[in-house]
């Protein structure tokens, strides 16, 4: 098993820049605009993309690149806007990632990233916040509160930093070692950050950027409905919601957002968001003991999925200090699901990954805070 990598407190890494472009935002043409104002020849432009799209940011790593060039690199683009602060390994191959950021008065704010391997595929989770703005009870990073918007650069960025790592060190035995998938579905509410998720979903389809299919990103929105329409309209990757509750009375309490939108203003977006074929919508559902795992939630449940075009994941709740809630027992997780399939709904149990390792989401962000206070 690879080791886990803890580096020194942010603020001994961090450098405070100014806001310069940031090289992973970059596109083909702006890239050549570059090379054209430094007096360098245009194809300069496809050889720096080249290394980036494999990870490689470090202007001195890139070996076909004059030293002039690479001097330009530094001093006129932030070309690396992540640190890694610190990485964990789970026995199960899973990677958690903590990043800083680089930029102006946010530099060392930090965002987690990660990585899940399975057979067939290695996902990664990003992060579009440095926590959040919305206060979801159940969420750990709800309690932290909202510190900053990401940029496009630093959401794409945590794909490319852990590209490079698992180059660097590939996952052991028959689980997938690359990148086949991305889900929003890190810290933060991605639709709240629209602006830069839009357009870092086209830095990751773009042929001349990562070149992932539209069908392996998925988004996961606590249910902001303008936003979700306008993202049908513009990037319609696949969609997830975080449901948790089928009642507006239940709902409002479990994801705050439903009293400015309400379950029947969700459900409308919900019928019209484009598919692509053989897609499904994922409405998630972290089942809390005796809160919303009762019948009565099961029934408003079963009311309130559409089959034909959802299904529902069932999510184990990861408890964290101070948390009020409990996870459903895991034999009444599986009895919720059965009851779901019973009427013909689509639900399945997420295995939980990566438990040695503070799964839940920001728990590890936190905890490394703490650590370099
Ligand atoms: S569940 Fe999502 S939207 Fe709600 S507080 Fe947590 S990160 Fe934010």
């Amino acid at each position: 098993m690879p080791t886990n990598t803890a580096i020194t407190p942010p603020t001994a890494t961090l450098t405070n820049t100014p806001d310069l472009p940031q090289l992973p935002e970059l596109g083909l043409s702006e890239l050549q605009a570059l090379m054209t104002s430094w007096q360098q020849p245009k194809f300069r432009a496809k050889q720096v993309l080249d290394w980036r799209n494999k990870g490689v940011l470090n202007p001195d790593e890139m070996k076909n690149i004059s030293a002039e060039l690479r001097e330009k690199l530094k001093t006129e683009l932030l070309c690396e806007p992540l640190s890694l602060i610190r990485r964990e390994c789970s026995s199960d191959g899973t990677r958690k990632y903590v990043f800083g950021l680089k930029r102006g008065r946010f530099t060392g704010k930090m965002v987690e990233s990660v990585f899940i391997p399975e057979e067939k595929r290695g996902t990664v989770c990003i992060s579009s916040q440095v926590g959040c703005v919305l206060d979801c009870p159940f969420c750990y990073t709800g309690t932290q509160g909202f510190e900053a918007n990401l940029t496009p650069g630093e959401i794409v960025a945590q794909i490319l930093a852990i590209k490079a790592d698992l180059h660097r060190e590939p996952v052991s035995g028959e689980l997938h070692s690359d990148i086949t998938h991305i889900v929003y579905m890190g810290m933060g509410e991605p639709l709240a950050n629209e602006e830069s998720v839009h357009r870092s979903i086209g830095l990751l389809m773009h042929e001349e950027g990562l070149n992932i299919s539209r069908r392996r990103i998925t988004l996961s929105t606590s249910g902001l409905v303008p936003q979700i329409t306008r993202l049908g309209e513009v990037q319609p990757v696949n969609l997830a919601i975080s449901l948790h509750a089928a009642t507006d009375s239940l709902r409002d309490e479990l994801v705050p957002i439903n009293r400015k939108y309400p379950l029947a203003e969700l459900r409308q977006c919900l019928n019209v968001y484009p598919l692509a074929k053989q897609r499904h919508i994922t409405l998630e559902y972290v089942l809390l003991d005796g809160v919303n795992d009762r019948p009565e939630d099961l029934q408003a449940l079963s009311r309130f999925v559409n089959p034909e075009r959802e299904r529902v994941n069932l999510i184990q709740f990861n408890p964290y200090p101070g948390s009020p809630y409990r996870g459903t027992p895991k034999d009444n997780m599986r009895e919720f699901a059965q009851s779901l399939i019973s009427k013909g709904i689509r639900a399945t149990v997420r295995r939980s990954r990566g438990q040695d390792i503070m799964a839940a989401c920001g728990q590890l962000k936190a905890d490394t805070s703490r650590t370099e206070k």
